[in-house]
């Protein structure tokens, strides 16, 4: 746990899954990124599924509700994901807002639950917030990501009326924002959590897990990897400027991380904090 001004900041992470490497680290050569990052013997590295619970003045804000619980069997082994784990460790009933930095199922898969009529918010009291281009993007089912969306995660709590979408940056908690920020895909959010000067950062799959803030490290999963690496430039110049606490949506070790500048001109995690 961590406190940025008057906020408090916590890891919930909704368990731990294993993830193809090479998709994860794209163009950068195995050889480099296995020594900071061992895979299993099917070349797969562990992920969390990283959720952040802020208390902001008397307001619970969850940032992601995980990978989610609808896993069949086969998809559990391939993930090496326990039956029974990907819900996130919070006191569901007590969370007043719910942030989807963007609408892929490792991201939101823990907004509904299955009930005797259907899908229903996981989250009941919650005010959910997405982008509405993400809606959109998702709708399309383009070949190239489509297996990313599951409407379940995200179609009952519209026709519930439970979640708001949003055009574009905005503040959806006291001293809580969401700032589209291109690059793993076009409408994706990063959640900046400000407090009498200090701020955390949720890079969201911008900088999924802490290898990642070498600049040309992308995943392979990104649409725009040209923007996610300006991105991330423009962010960790700030980042590393106003000492930001950093929060990654997969890293499976580190809760929480500042970062650095050598002369180089390369990022690394300067300081961790769990
Ligand atoms: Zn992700």
């Amino acid at each position: 746990m961590i406190e940025i001004g008057s906020l408090r900041v916590r890891l919930a992470r909704a368990g731990v899954y294993w993830w193809d490497g090479g998709a994860f680290f794209g163009v950068v050569p195995k050889s480099l990124w296995n020594p900071l990052y061992p895979s299993d013997d099917q070349n797969r590295v562990p992920a969390g599924f990283n959720c952040y619970l802020i208390e902001t003045g008397g307001l619970q804000v969850l940032i992601e509700t995980g990978g989610g619980e609808r896993h069949d069997a086969k998809s559990r082994e391939r993930m090496n994901l326990p039956e029974g784990s990907g819900r996130v460790p919070v006191d569901a009933g007590s969370i007043d807002v719910v942030i989807n930095s963007h609408l892929h199922w490792d991201h939101c898969g823990g907004n509904t639950l299955d009930g005797p009529h259907g899908a229903v918010p996981a989250f009941t009291k919650a005010r959910y917030f997405a982008q509405r281009g993400e809606l959109e993007h998702a709708r399309e089912r383009l070949v190239r990501d489509r297996v990313s969306y599951r409407d379940i995660n995200y179609v009952p709590l519209i026709a519930g009326g439970q979640m708001v979408l949003l055009d574009g940056d905005a503040e959806v908690a006291p001293e809580i924002r969401m700032l589209v920020t291109p690059g793993h895909n076009r409408d994706m959010c990063i959640v900046l959590a400000k407090s009498k000067g200090e701020t955390f950062c949720f890079w969201s799959d911008l900088i999924p897990t802490a290898p990642h803030v070498h600049q040309s490290w992308v995943a392979a999963f990104d649409l725009y990897p040209l923007t996610t690496i300006e991105n991330k430039a423009r962010l960790l110049d700030q980042a590393v400027r106003e000492r930001w606490w950093c929060g990654f949506a997969h890293d499976p070790k580190i809760a929480f991380a500042r970062i650095g500048k050598d002369s180089k001109g390369r990022f690394y995690i300067d300081e961790e904090a769990s």
